[in-house]
């Protein structure tokens, strides 16, 4: 053996063993448990060993290794979903988690999470209940619906819909409504998996009543309309209308069923936000079933509704893949709670985080912007400049993809132009300890205030940053 080789295998043989670090750490011992300290010794050592063994060794002195122990185990216990500042001025952002919830759900949660509850038991009789009532008077109130049910989400709405009342059958659908929702759903592979054939009616840009009507015979199970909530078909074009497609169903005495997808409860116009069918105006008009999402401009937990005809309800709930769809306790005490808060229509703007963000004003957003503005101009220094911008916000999720906010950004462009500069800051932001998310556009690193509720938090967040 050579110098070289000799004094490596002395590095390596210097190397304590996991159980003498293991003596060495009782307090991490203590706090983590032996296995995970084990774990993490092991990770260390190897490194180490690593290091020597490619020529570039680490500092291997006891006390540099348990240093690494300890760090390795700090991070091994942070949760890897954690929250993140949503400063990218998309208010439901399906990456980052879509709606968040009010407290008042968040309690609901908590309570059946940690306690024994009458999920499927009725109070009354002492028999077993139905966890659906804890939320189907409230669908209906809120919808004008006869009766409802709820599910996963929306994408598992549609599917057992379309699985329950045309299987082995025809589904007419326009072309101009043949959805892509964020790559993995799309209606043509839905209906296929529901087992049931999509019958594409009309042109992209125009679908006509006569196509639809031309599209029914025997086979044929329901007509469907889906809202393009994530674009615009626009220019010369042409789409039935729900009361037509009503009239058209209820001629073959076949149903009609629309996927709204966001699905508001409220009007939006009239809180000032752009036009969205709300869904009891959709039952209004005739639809039979509505399908829509709990997480998207409802502003609840993750799940899917259905609401509309009883029989048809009836069918859906008695469908076995019901049971695989079906809500856990925790969703369907959130949904409730936030379905409550619309009970109210004074205090819901206040209460549910999703319309609050929506209808903060330009102005409130502004003011934020500038109180902030002193403190992220001071932790970046003189590498960039910062300044408060007018912006954009989007609703998100495929709602309203046409329609923007207006909003206030506080924008960051590096000095030298460079955008290297630009999105290393960007990647920077990412690593704090509650990740700071915004967007690039333009040059500049826009930071869009829209969803920023803990100020303070944003600030103490800052204070910890260094170039
Ligand atoms: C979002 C959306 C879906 C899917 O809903 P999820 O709740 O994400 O499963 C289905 N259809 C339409 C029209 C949508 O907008």
């Amino acid at each position: 053996m050579k110098g070289p080789e000799l004094k490596k295998n002395q590095l390596l043989r210097e190397l304590p063993s996991v159980d003498k670090l293991l003596l060495a750490l009782p307090d991490s011992v203590a706090e983590y448990g032996a296995q995970a300290v084990t774990q993490a010794a092991r990770k260390v050592l190897q490194q180490a060993r690593d290091s020597i063994l490619q020529d570039t060794p680490l500092d291997s002195s006891s006390a540099a290794l348990k240093l690494r122990i300890a760090s390795q185990l700090i991070d091994e216990a942070q949760p890897s979903l954690k929250p993140v500042f949503n400063l990218t001025g998309t208010v439901l952002h399906t990456n980052l988690g879509r709606a968040i919830m009010p407290l008042s759900a968040v309690d609901a949660i908590v309570t059946v999470a940690t306690q024994y509850s009458n999920l499927e038991f009725d109070l009354a009789t002492g028999k077993r209940g139905d966890r659906e009532t804890h939320v189907e008077q409230l669908i209906c109130e809120l919808t004008g619906a006869e009766a409802a049910t709820v599910v996963n989400n929306n994408a598992a709405a549609v599917l057992l819909v379309l699985n329950t009342l045309a299987m082995n059958k025809e589904v007419p659908v326009s072309r101009g409504e043949l959805v892509e929702i964020g790559g993995s759903f799309r209606i043509p592979e839905v209906m296929q998996r529901a087992n049931c054939t999509l019958v594409e009616v009309g042109a992209t840009n125009r679908t006509h009543l006569k196509d639809y009507r031309e599209a029914i015979n025997e086979h044929t199970a329901l007509l469907m309309k889906v809202h393009t909530s994530n674009y615009r078909v626009e220019g010369f074009t042409k789409e039935v209308t729900e009361t037509e497609l009503s009239q058209l169903s209820s001629e073959f005495d076949i149903p009609f069923v629309m996927d709204l997808g966001s699905g508001s409860l409220v009007d939006f116009a009239k809180l000032g936000l752009p036009a969205e069918p709300t869904a009891a105006w959709t039952l209004e008009r005739g639809a039979d079933l509505i399908t829509f999402s709990g997480d998207k401009l409802l502003g609840g937990p993750q799940s899917g509704l259905i609401a509309g005809r009883k029989d048809l309800i009836d069918k859906i709930k008695k469908n076995p893949l019901k049971r695989a769809l079906r809500l856990d306790k925790m969703t369907l005490a959130g949904i409730a709670e936030v379905l409550k808060l619309y009970r109210d229509p004074d205090s819901l703007l206040q209460k549910l985080p999703t319309l609050r963000h929506l209808t903060r004003n330009q102005a409130d957003i502004r003011d934020q912007a500038l109180r902030i503005l002193p403190a992220l101009s001071q932790v970046l220094g003189d590498t960039y400049q910062v300044t408060v911008t007018d912006s954009t916000s989007q609703v998100g999720s495929g709602s309203l993809p046409t329609e923007t906010l207006s909003s206030a950004s506080l924008s960051i462009s590096p000095v030298s132009g460079s955008d290297e500069a630009l999105k290393s800051l960007a990647a920077q932001l990412r690593q704090l300890d509650r990740p700071i998310i915004g967007r690039i556009h333009r040059g500049a690193l826009l930071l869009d205030l829209r969803c920023l509720d803990d100020e303070d938090a944003l600030l103490s967040q800052l204070k910890l940053f260094a170039l």
